[in-house]
């Protein structure tokens, strides 16, 4: 019979952490926690295959399922002595959902189910307490009603409000037991009102109504917003816990509270949390009342006037503390706690590891590893790359003037300014039109995720540092400031005030999380200093990696914050971007609109001696790293003149009148640029454009090197090739610009020369480019624009739709789309090693630095990844966790390719790069580098050979032999020199 539910308490339980698939994150640490003899009320968790089981059959469970309910039911009867409906002495319980992935706030809960008018009176008697009885009722009725029943929990709020005034009362607590009896009555007629029906007073009726509204809630909107933000697959499923009572809420020794192991902000080794006395759970996440601290340094931290749990209740405090360190240990991670104390008695209702911000998870990270708790490997594992992003970003300027507004709580660190927003859709809208946000809320709820998301910094008046506002933004890597309780926001009016101060939507601000202050206005920011535990965590991801990470840069700033990132060389540098400079555009539309050959030389001559200068800058920098330079790639079209004044400075410039510049910008005008005249089709027409770029590589290159000393051998890149035939031209033309040069200067001129490959024919035809090509790589912004036959230009407007039902997993610009565009990469990558083994491969479209992707070009056995200078510790950090998913990767290496260039192009990368030690750890090749990995993987490797395709002698004749002997055709050379043209 298969087994639906997992019963824990007393000591033990039928679950273990490492089983969170079937139990969900909350039921396998609860059987853990028990396991580990920790005090957790009893329970049972509903697997997360009945959810899948539930959604595959129209929403009806598995038969057995009713039966082991049952039983689970009657385990915690025994263990707590109570009866589930027993009007003495009623057990209630507590229904919560619990996924695989942490989904905070995401899921439906309801507590103190049980409760009916017999039950309540059982409860108010065996404790002596009516107003606690019917305090738990009202509760559970509002909890039901909205999460259950789909009564809006306002009409509850505003039923309790009414009850408060005809009362004459002003806080919750001051409700009397007949009060709260009477506003129990209230609300089971709202329920009849509106529903027809009464509320449901059978306990088991109850039990599987918010069973069911657990499941139910798997899909709500909330549920499918975060999945899609956070990749989580729908058929993940969630699992259903039930877990007997226990109550903070019974009067002044009892308390409810939550906690990290250690500070989430910033990764400080102390116990950090808030709990309230005399509550039930969700008020200290809801921010409601403020939260005391549990230790006396945080209170004094905080400059908090209301006493710690340390002080409060020094036993428990204790206890707690000892279980802190027991958790810990246990799970050798940072954890998220919650727990409760009833009448002095202290028990734990959850576990997880926490989140954090990414300062904290690298702080943590490295302290374990010293701390002998984890290895290297493990700290690497356990940061997510993308979460490196928060540590990049800048912070405020500390000599910028500012204007403080107020001060909250530092919820998550990081500052950002923009334009002031009240709601979650305006957030969304702006920033969907490109406008830096800030969404101003007094609390925010998981309705708000959206507009979080879009937003650059969520600012809120009310909750302490683990609302929902607090642990949402930092998840989401996102600076807040909480609790800025002296700011009133008027969302009528749209306006937030503070003393005197009034701020109107549409206004900037600035936050900075990091210190929870408010500023009017924008203020300036500066760069992170990426040293101390950063830099130690870097340098263990690059002993894992064995991919390399290149930059995309083109200005003098780009490479340089390049090389401060770590990347190894330059993968992409877009020479038209240095075009568009206001002094140079005038003369690249002299030279675009001229009529004939001397008319453009003319302008490319003006061009040759800033682009040149630009090379120069470029090679100074990266001090021998490889760098790679695009000629000349976007549509003519781009750089047409198109006001009237443009037009009549080209006349004036040119000699020429208005109309011939009218009617020659007319005839260059494309219908669709991006598939029109662009990349090497340029110099298909107008070689002369082309060779002005290559002369001014090759004499920036004689110019370092006569300065520095240190010969530079620049990457030429043709882009846009379709095929052999057109890089064969493109080849012969850099060629000779080459020898000219040599001939000129008498200097060596060495170079290489490859291709993007960026267009599926390319890809399907890698095999013969790779005849000419030295190295490939890969442009997937145009090759999934290409593949897809979707404009990266305006795909913006619907892809999302098309996440939302669920036509692709995500967006393709995004992240590789991998059976298809990756399938024609891996064609690519296959075909050109298979002609030319020592190909060098990367990629340097905007995939370059997504993580999921760099994961996908190492185990295709690309070299390196190139991505914008943000990025290259994130590509980084992925390259390394992408090794070490050994088993895959070993997989794709053994199926992928012959040997690994990788090795020794990474040793000559680490050697240029000064980093000695690091390259004589890579021993190059077969020998060292995939039997190791393929020890660690435990497969079994023999030595690897990709069997060579068999081809024609006819195709034999027309390929060159790629490593002996020399290439026969115009230009000669061959094998692996074949780049090293020498005069
Ligand atoms: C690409 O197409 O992926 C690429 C890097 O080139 P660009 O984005 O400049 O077209
Ligand atoms: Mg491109």
């Amino acid at each position: 019979m298969a087994k639906w539910v997992y019963s824990f308490g007393n000591g033990k339980a039928e679950g273990r952490a490492d089983m969170r698939n079937l139990l969900g994150g909350k039921g396998a640490n609860l059987a853990e926690m028990s396991n580990l003899g920790l005090p957790v009320p009893p329970g049972f968790t509903i697997t997360t295959e009945v959810c899948t089981t539930f959604y595959e059959n129209d929403r009806k469970y598995p038969s057995e399922l009713d039966d082991q309910v049952a039983a689970a039911l009657k385990r915690i009867e025994e263990i707590t002595g109570r009866k589930f409906g027993d009007p003495k002495t009623p057990l209630l319980v507590s229904v919560r959902s619990g996924a695989r992935a942490s989904m905070p706030g995401m899921m439906d809960t309801v507590l103190n189910l049980g409760l009916n008018d017999r039950t309540v009176e059982g409860l108010a008697a065996e404790t002596g307490d009516p107003r606690f009885a019917y305090d738990s009722y009202r509760r559970f009725i509002q909890m039901y009603g909205d999460v259950v029943l789909g009564i809006d929990h306002h009409h509850f709020e505003d039923i309790l409000e009414q009850h408060k005034t005809e009362c004459g009362v002003t806080l919750d607590t001051e409700l009397t037991a007949a009060n709260l009896k009477a506003l129990v009555a209230a609300y089971k007629k709202k329920v009849r009102d509106d529903l027809g029906r009464d509320f449901p007073t059978e306990v088991n009726e109850q039990l599987w109504g918010a069973v069911g509204a657990v499941f139910g809630s798997w899909m709500n909107q909330r549920a499918i917003t975060y999945r899609r933000l956070h990749g989580i697959p729908e058929d993940w499923g969630t699992a259903v816990n039930v877990q007997a009572m226990v109550f903070g809420n019974m009067g002044d020794d009892c308390a409810t509270g939550v906690a990290f192991t250690r500070d989430p902000s910033t990764g400080e080794n102390v116990f950090y949390g808030e709990y309230l006395v005399n509550a039930q759970g969700e008020d200290v996440v809801a921010g409601i009342r403020t939260p005391q601290h549990l230790t006396i340094k945080g209170k004094q931290a905080n400059k908090s006037k209301l006493p710690a749990m340390e002080e409060t209740m020094p036993e428990t405090f204790k206890q707690l503390l000892a279980i802190r360190d027991k958790l810990e240990a246990h799970y050798r991670d940072m954890q998220d706690i919650e727990f409760t104390v009833q009448r002095g008695k202290l028990y734990m209702l959850q576990t997880r590891n926490g989140k954090r911000t990414a300062a904290a998870a690298l702080k943590i990270a490295v302290e374990m590893v010293r701390d002998g708790l984890i290895d290297e490997s493990e700290a690497v594992r356990r940061i997510e790359p993308q979460a490196l992003d928060q540590l990049l970003h800048p912070t405020l300027d500390p000599k910028a003037p500012r204007d403080r507004l107020a001060r909250g709580l530092p919820a998550s660190p990081g500052a950002a300014s923009g334009t002031v927003v009240f709601s979650a859709d305006e957030a969304e809208v702006l920033a969907a039109k490109g406008e830096a946000v800030i969404l101003v809320r007094v609390e925010t709820s998981p309705e708000d995720i959206h507009g979080m998301h879009a937003a650059r910094g969520i600012l809120t008046t009310r909750g302490g540092m683990t609302s929902h506002a607090a642990v949402v933004a930092r998840g989401m890597g996102r600076p807040c400031v909480s609790g800025a309780g002296e700011i009133r926001i008027d969302y009528q009016a749209k306006t937030m005030s503070v003393r005197n101060r009034v701020l109107k939507a549409g206004e900037q601000l600035t936050l900075d999380g990091s210190t929870g202050e408010v500023f009017a206005g924008e203020v300036p920011t500066v760069q992170p200093e990426l040293s101390g535990d950063f830099a130690l965590l870097m340098t263990w991801a690059d002993k894992f990696r064995q991919i390399g990470v290149w930059a995309n840069a083109e200005t003098p700033l780009d490479a340089r914050t390049a090389k401060r990132f770590g990347a190894e060389g330059i993968g992409l540098s877009r020479t038209e971007h240095m075009f568009f400079d206001p002094q140079r555009i005038t003369a690249v539309r002299e030279m675009i609109m001229a009529e004939d050959v001397p008319g453009r030389e003319k302008a490319l001559a003006k061009l040759l001696p800033m682009q040149r200068q630009d090379f120069i800058e470029l090679f100074s920098i990266m001090e021998g790293l490889p760098v790679t330079i695009r000629l000349l790639d976007p549509p003519l079209h781009e750089f047409l003149p198109h006001a009237e004044a443009e037009m009549q400075q080209i006349a004036t410039e040119t000699g020429k009148d208005l109309a011939a510049v009218r009617a020659r910008a007319a005839r260059l005008r494309e219908v669709n640029p991006m598939l029109g005249h662009r990349g090497c089709r340029l110099a298909v027409t107008y070689p002369e454009i082309y060779e002005m770029q290559a002369r001014a590589i090759f004499e920036a290159a004689i110019a370092v090197h006569k300065e520095t000393g240190r010969q530079v051998v620049p990457e030429v890149m043709i882009p846009l090739i379709t095929g052999r035939a057109e890089l064969k031209l493109m080849q012969k033309l850099v060629e000779d610009v080459a020898k000219a040069v040599r001939e000129e200067t008498g200097a060596d001129v060495e170079y290489r020369l490859g291709t993007m490959i960026e267009l599926p024919r390319a890809c399907l035809r890698a095999g013969e480019i790779a005849e000419i090509a030295e190295f490939f790589s890969f442009g997937t912004n145009d090759l999934t624009q290409t593949t897809y036959g979707l404009s990266r230009d305006d795909a913006g407007n619907f892809l999302d739709e098309y996440e939302k039902k669920k036509i692709i997993p995500r967006d393709p610009f995004v992240s590789i789309d991998e059976v298809g565009v990756g399938e024609l990469m891996k064609i690519a990558t296959e075909r050109g090693r298979s002609t030319r083994p020592e190909l060098k491969l990367g990629i340097c479209g905007e995939h370059g630095g997504d993580p999921a992707s760099v994961r996908f070009c190492a185990m295709i056995g690309l070299d390196y990844v190139s991505c914008s200078p943000y990025r290259v510790p994130i590509a980084r950090l992925a390259a390394a966790q992408a090794a070490l998913q050994v088993p895959e990767y070993a997989a794709a290496v053994t199926k992928g390719r012959a040997k690994r260039p990788s090795d020794d192009r990474h040793k000559r990368v680490l050697i240029a790069a000064g980093r000695r030690s690091a390259a004589s750890r890579i021993s190059g090749g077969v020998a060292h580098g995939r039997p190791q990995l393929a020890a660690r993987s435990g497969m079994a490797v023999s030595p690897v050979t990709v069997a060579p395709k068999k081809v024609s002698t006819a195709k034999k004749a027309r390929r060159a032999p790629p490593k002996t002997g020399p290439k026969k055709g115009p230009k000669g050379g061959g094998g692996k020199s074949r780049g090293r043209r020498k005069k």
